[in-house]
């Protein structure tokens, strides 16, 4: 939660094919009519199945075609979910684990590397240090008489690294001028995530202030807080986050389509100063390093105009609570054994999961996470293979040269909305595997740190870098960065109009050199590469033009015609109900259906050139790419929080629409997978 600006990831940077808000009304009349009055019982939640069950590919296709796997998997200890792409995960994982160990692998990388999974492993020096190395600042927030002295501590060596200064700055891709890095500043993140949870609270919200209320109250009862006084911090905290919550985006907003258009506010530094009060924006902004002469992109100036009217003597214990609320919280995962142990057995207790992932794991994540490039390097020259990024690159390159055919048959864009499509389809960059070029590492040490010190070290580094390019040339060359090579996923990004088919994806089940031809298209074909060529194309990328600057190049009549059929698709979306009161909400995550649909149209595509093509092969291995079980609570989060479809869905909508897999199947009218020829939802 220090200085990284989580928003800008899920805005502008990429659009990931995996895991990455709120509008629950009730269910309505229509909900029931759905799949021929047989909706589809989610099968993520395992208490829905049962191992007897009779399944009927044309009532439930993706449970049919997962059965086994749905009903004998058992999600992890310390996991919320578990899937083909947490078996992947896992497999790089223990890979990583294993080179961490292996102290014949030398070299600056290596040893950061090592000396970072050491700090963290190092449970007797950190129940030593305990919450010492915390408490001075912590103090210092109480200690707090006025707004002066309060900007006096924001604006301190300490202040500007680690306190929630009311304010998130960060560095990409400008919205008009791809080619550009512009400095983002945007609002801080919130205790309880969606800005929504502060006037409706609804169950998730429950969820996290509860378990965030009682790590919280831990941790302070350690720095001398008394129960009682802690969990007053902690509603005083929450009080206020309210009241800066009534200018945010909530996460439905930042989801929905027009959201980019919102967030694209350039101000130069004279229009900053006029945001000025008791509030220091513009010497916050100088001091952490952040002035230079371009414009800054604001992404909510409603919320900066209304800040300083919060941020006043009135509001100063309440301001108080939220900062030293959100620094204690910050570190629950960084101090002594005891409260490592009670964060979980309080995430277990408020989310439902069980058990706890071995400390080597915790440990890999944590330097993952800090160090991810050291360690992709590491795991590019012990498991990257030539041979398989030209495969990748080459069946890129076929997926575009088919999706161009596809973009040709179109039946009702023009044909110059159609020509500029293709445009911008050739104009796509393959990034596949790994980079050339990686992040640098070499100025950073780590001797003599704590792991707190260590950590503070790296973040230090990211910022000093993220500053260094603002203003600056994009580095095309240095794509990797931000990414996460080695997370079983893959990305499109807008903004570089580029495909980034990562390492941490390219291994079994989803890629291998001795895939069949159905196999290779429905992982790469359409789940995969097409579903991220897609995103180029899907009601956000097709915002952004070939050179990825956010500019409309499409006529006024193609345009209505394009909105006209994803809104018939939020609506098909929102009547769907995978357990209780809870529906889906179109508008949350109709870029990754769209993504979805569009990737499977690409396959079958692909398919009408093989003789003999096995449809009922390529659909199963489809629906089994998806199989995925998962907790409550965290079908919860992904209903509400995220841009991604319940992997069931991701599943049967796409599949449900294309005349291949009516004939496969024999789906008749009276079946719950039917969908009448009027009502598909094909975009493209
Ligand atoms: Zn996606």
């Amino acid at each position: 939660m220090r200085k990284v600006s989580k928003k800008l990831v899920a805005w502008i940077i990429v659009l990931g094919l995996l895991i990455s808000s709120y509008g629950q009304t009730c269910i309505t009349v229509d909900a029931a009519r759905l799949n021929n009055g047989k909706p589809w019982i989610d099968t993520e939640l395992q208490e829905n199945l049962s191992k007897n069950m009779k399944t009927d590919p044309t009532d439930n296709f993706h449970l049919h075609a997962s059965k086994d796997w749905l009903v004998k998997s058992r999600i992890p200890e310390g996991y919320d979910s578990w899937s083909h792409y947490s078996e992947r995960g896992r497999q790089v994982k223990m890979q990583c684990i294993r080179m961490l160990q292996d102290n014949s692998i030398t070299g600056h990388d290596a040893k950061l590397l090592r000396t970072l999974n050491q700090l963290v492993l190092d449970w007797d020096t950190r129940n030593a240090i305990g919450v010492s190395e915390i408490a001075p600042l912590a103090d210092q927030i109480l200690e707090v008489k006025d707004i002066p002295q309060l900007n006096a501590l924001l604006m301190s060596e300490d202040g500007l690294f680690y306190l929630d200064n009311f304010i998130s700055l960060g560095v990409s891709a400008g919205l008009t001028d791809s080619t550009r890095n512009m400095i983002y500043l945007e609002s801080p993140g919130l205790l309880l995530d969606d800005a929504a949870e502060y006037t409706k609270r609804t169950e998730y919200g429950d969820m996290m202030y509860n378990y965030k209320k009682d790590v919280f109250t831990y941790i302070a009862g350690k720095l001398g807080m008394d129960h009682n006084k802690a969990g007053l911090c902690f509603d005083n905290a929450i009080a206020f986050e309210a009241k800066l919550a009534e200018n945010m985006m909530t996460s439905e907003e930042a989801m929905a389509d027009d959201a980019i258009k919102k967030i694209n506010n350039e101000m130069n530094f004279s229009r900053l100063v006029s945001f000025n009060g008791n509030y220091p924006l513009t010497e916050m902004i100088e001091k952490m390093g952040y002035r230079y002469n371009k414009n800054y992109v604001v992404t909510e100036p409603k919320y900066l105009e209304h800040l300083n009217e919060l941020y006043t003597p009135e509001n100063l214990e309440g301001i108080k609570d939220e900062i030293y609320v959100c620094y204690v919280l910050g570190f629950s995962d960084m101090l002594d054994r005891e409260t490592y142990d009670y964060a979980n057995d309080a995430y277990n207790k408020y989310t439902g999961s069980e058990g706890n992932v071995s400390d080597k794991e915790m440990a890999y994540s944590e330097v993952v996470g800090l160090l991810p490039t050291a360690m992709e390097k590491l795991y590019v020259k012990k498991y990257g293979s030539a041979k398989s990024k030209h495969h990748m690159e080459n069946m890129c390159r076929q997926v575009i040269n088919t999706y161009r055919k596809m973009l040709r048959q179109n039946k009702w864009a023009s044909k110059k909305t159609i020509n500029y499509a293709i445009k911008k389809l050739d104009a796509i960059k393959i990034h596949a595997a790994y980079p050339d070029k990686w992040m640098d590492y070499s100025s950073i040490s780590l001797d003599g740190l704590s792991l707190i010190g260590a950590e503070r070290r790296i973040n230090e580094y990211y910022s000093d870098y993220d500053i260094s390019c603002a203003g600056k040339k994009v580095d095309e060359k240095n794509w990797g960065y931000g990414m996460s090579l080695l997370a079983c996923n893959a990305f499109y990004d807008p903004s570089q109009n580029t495909i980034n088919m990562i390492i941490g994806m390219m291994g079994e089940p989803f890629f291998s050199e001795d895939m069949s031809t159905e196999e290779l298209y429905a992982s790469l074909g359409a789940f995969w590469i097409g579903h991220e060529v897609s995103h180029a194309f899907d009601s956000n990328g097709a915002q952004y033009d070939a050179n990825g600057n956010l500019r409309n190049w499409w006529s006024e009549r193609d345009q209505k015609e394009f909105e006209k059929r994803v809104n018939k698709m939020n609506r098909y979306l929102d009547r769907i109900v995978p357990f209780g009161k809870y529906h889906v909400n179109g508008s949350n995550i109709n870029t990754e259906m769209i993504a979805d649909m569009t990737g499977l149209q690409c396959a079958l595509k692909m398919a009408e050139d093989v003789d003999h093509f096995d449809y009922d092969k390529f659909f199963k291995t489809y629906a089994q790419m998806n199989a995925s079980i998962g907790l409550y609570s965290s079908e919860l989060y992904l209903l509400t929080q995220d841009a991604h479809p319940l992997d069931y869905l991701r599943t049967n909508v796409p599949v449900q629409q294309f005349d291949e897999f009516y004939e496969t199947y024999n789906v008749k009218k009276n079946n719950a997978m039917y969908l009448a020829p009027k009502d598909r939802l094909v975009i493209w």
